[in-house]
């Protein structure tokens, strides 16, 4: 279904586990040139290349922490020197950052969670705007930014995740401002917001509030990482969205319908 994907470049950020992860099995499975991400090398990354590089296409690894702005310069730096250009951005690296209530925000904890959910994605998405640009001219087609949004970024967030839920919120709204400021260049700006989804993202969270929370949603449970890869690749596809940009596209097994 998704014929167009194959040779294309794709990074995904923060894909060394989860969504990320899954995601970009999902590109790899479509013969894709695919770079994995993470702010470090942990024992199983060689492992993990090679899964990839068996399901089709290409796969890399670049190490780069996106929380520090030359890192994700050199992050891109390095994705374009090795495949010579850059058709598909996935901004999916982000987190909680931890939970503190309104009371107890300090300067550094605002710091660590915007430098993670916006910092992180206003800069890998300026270094690769040239190379996005560079690529739509060459092939004809649309190239892509594609980020991970959240239902936090919707509904608010739980009490104690009020400065993630609005660094989401925030990646929602500048969306639509590049939406304005690169159609021109034929680059695409969509969003795939997840619900409830089984990664470690819910470590802390006790049975009993995992209960609670599956209760809550339409579906009676969390959402898998295969549920939401899917979303991205038609995102991504320019015969499948080559006319929409400015989307956000909820994948939550009816937790918020807004
Ligand atoms: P995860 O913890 O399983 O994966 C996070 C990934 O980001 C990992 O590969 C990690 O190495 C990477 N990462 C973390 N900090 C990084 C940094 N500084 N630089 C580069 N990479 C870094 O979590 P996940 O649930 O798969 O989260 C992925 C995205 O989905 C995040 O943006 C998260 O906010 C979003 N999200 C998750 C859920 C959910 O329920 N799991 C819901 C809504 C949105």
């Amino acid at each position: 279904m998704f014929n167009d994907l194959k040779d294309k470049r794709v990074l995904v950020t923060g894909s060394t586990a989860g969504i990320g992860l899954a995601v970009a099995r999902t590109f790899a499975r479509c013969g894709a040139k695919v770079a994995i991400n993470g702010s470090r090398k942990d024992q199983q990354i060689d492992a993990l290349v090679e899964e990839l590089n068996s399901l089709g296409g290409e796969t890399i690894f670049i190490q780069a922490n996106l929380t520090q702005t030359p890192e994700c310069e050199k992050l891109i730096g390095e994705f374009v020197a090795h495949y010579g250009g850059l058709d598909i951005l996935i901004n999916n690296a982000g987190g909680l950052g931890g939970r503190n209530n309104l009371e107890d925000i300090t300067d550094d904890f605002y710091d660590r969670v915007m430098d993670l959910n916006a910092r992180s994605v206003l800069m890998v998405t300026k270094y690769a705007i040239p190379h996005l640009r560079q690529s739509a001219v060459e092939s004809g087609e649309t190239t892509c930014v594609i980020s991970t949004g959240s239902i936090a970024g919707r509904e608010g967030g739980g009490v104690g995740a009020g400065i993630y839920a609005a660094s989401k919120a925030w990646l929602h709204d500048i969306h639509r401002n590049w939406v304005k400021e690169f159609t021109k260049d034929h680059i695409r700006f969509n969003i795939v917001s997840p619900g409830t989804i089984n990664t470690a993202f819910h470590d802390g969270k006790s049975d009993e509030l995992k209960e609670k929370i599956a209760g809550s949603i339409a579906m009676g449970r969390f959402g898998r990482i295969e549920e939401v890869a899917p979303s991205y690749a038609f995102f991504a596809s320019h015969a499948c969205s080559g006319y929409i940009t400015g989307q956000i596209l909820d994948v939550n097994g009816g937790q918020l319908a807004p």
